[in-house]
């Protein structure tokens, strides 16, 4: 089913609300929703809803309203994504020899899928780790599964709700769906579709109360939901990669320099004793800059974040339109205020990602972990151009 935005019906957007409803209505299936970071700084623009109003909590009883089963955050996840790319970067870092430099973020497909159809010797030098939405489905359908539900996963229906529509490719990747069960997700909402829904089913969020998210998967630091914003995920990975350097926590704000809307930002990050050049861009226009920067020797660098979106997730290609207006800024500055406002402002303090390690995953980076939270880029190749 598609929706037509187009006047010539050229372009048009996938709408997948029916397959969700149709698994909410199956009474064999367990959906399981997980919500990106950055939806809840836009889901009430599609819907009129005051910005008082449109908290998190809020997003959380309207998913429950649609008759979702459990209501889970991709924060966690972020979190879980930091634990195995930061250490992934150390490790890289100690066998500085083995590598091509710089390591990118993987957790963008747009970006990924950039980089493997303009630089296609580079897909090694992307981070295995993978994104956020497809750790949430590895682990939904593994880990929550069997010790928490004891159900067989063929029974959860993994939806995520996502600002990106990179994102609905992104879960069909071969090679990316590995965790025993078809697929890590199942189906990808953009933050577009989940208000389109909310309408259809005549759901006002103003009239409902504020909900916690479910557990455990429900649990994210300020340190993820900063994932949404350009810089985010350096900054996180830097607080964290400190951590595990230093055995001691920064100040949760040492590496707010990565923070704005500036196209590429560089720094240097001391950290006992190791300089860690790192840059973050966003946009591909500016992407393709910076790397023609490290390929004429211009620039160098050790780790880069991209986000293919200007702003980033916050800026989504799946987000409410408003038109005449770039949002990017305002909804990544929400982002930070939610991080200033979390308890817990370090990805390796989410006491449920620490759970998770200790039940089922070992460490970061341990055979189980990288069967189901890494992946190989060069296991897919790109559609042709014909
Ligand atoms: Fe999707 Fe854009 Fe975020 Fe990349 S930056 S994950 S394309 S919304």
């Amino acid at each position: 089913q598609c929706i037509t935005h187009c006047p010539t019906g050229a372009l048009r957007e996938r709408d997948d609300v029916r397959k969700v409803m149709d698994a909410v209505n199956d009474p064999d299936k367990i959906v399981v929703v997980q919500i990106a970071p950055a939806v809840r700084s836009a889901w009430g623009e599609g819907l009129g809803l005051p910005e008082k109003m449109a908290t998190e909590k809020r997003m959380a009883a309207a998913v429950r309203a649609l008759g979702m089963d459990y209501v889970f955050d991709t924060n966690f996840s972020a979190d879980l994504t930091i634990m195995e790319e930061a250490n992934e970067f150390l490790e890289r870092m100690t066998h500085r020899e083995k590598y091509q430099w710089p390591m990118y973020t993987s957790c963008c497909p747009g970006w990924v899928r950039f980089l493997k159809s303009q630089y296609p010797d580079m897909t090694e030098q992307l981070s295995t780790a993978k994104s956020p939405q497809q750790m949430f489905g590895a682990v939904a359908k593994t880990y929550f599964a069997e010790k928490v539900l004891d159900t067989d996963p063929s029974r959860i229906f993994c939806v995520s709700i996502m600002p990106c529509t990179a994102k609905k490719a992104e879960c069909a990747l071969p090679n990316i769906n590995d965790a025993g069960a078809d697929k890590d997700v199942d189906v990808v909402l953009t933050t577009r579709e989940f208000d389109r829904m909310l309408r259809s089913e005549l759901i006002c969020p103003a009239n409902l109360e504020e909900e916690e998210f479910d557990s455990p998967l429900g649990t994210g630091s300020g340190a993820a939901v900063i994932f949404g914003a350009t810089g985010g995920v350096m900054e996180a990975a830097l607080r964290t990669a400190y951590y595990a350097l230093k055995k001691e926590n920064p100040k949760p704000d040492a590496f707010k320099m990565v923070r704005g809307l500036d196209e590429i930002k560089e720094v240097t990050a001391e950290i006992a004793g190791i300089p860690i050049r790192a840059a973050v861009v966003h946009g591909l226009g500016n992407t393709r800059k910076l790397i023609e920067r490290v390929i004429a020797g211009e620039a160098e660098y050790d780790f880069v974040e991209v986000m293919a979106c200007p702003g980033g997730c916050a800026g989504g290609g799946g987000q409410p339109i408003t038109e005449g207006r770039e949002m990017a800024g305002e909804r990544g500055s929400k982002l930070y205020t939610l991080d200033k406002k979390n308890p817990l402002r370090f990805s390796h303090e989410n006491p449920s990602v620490r759970a998770l390690y200790a039940q089922y995953l070992e460490k970061p980076l341990s055979h189980r972990a990288h069967e189901l939270l890494h992946t190989d880029h060069s296991g897919w190749d790109m559609p042709s151009k014909a």
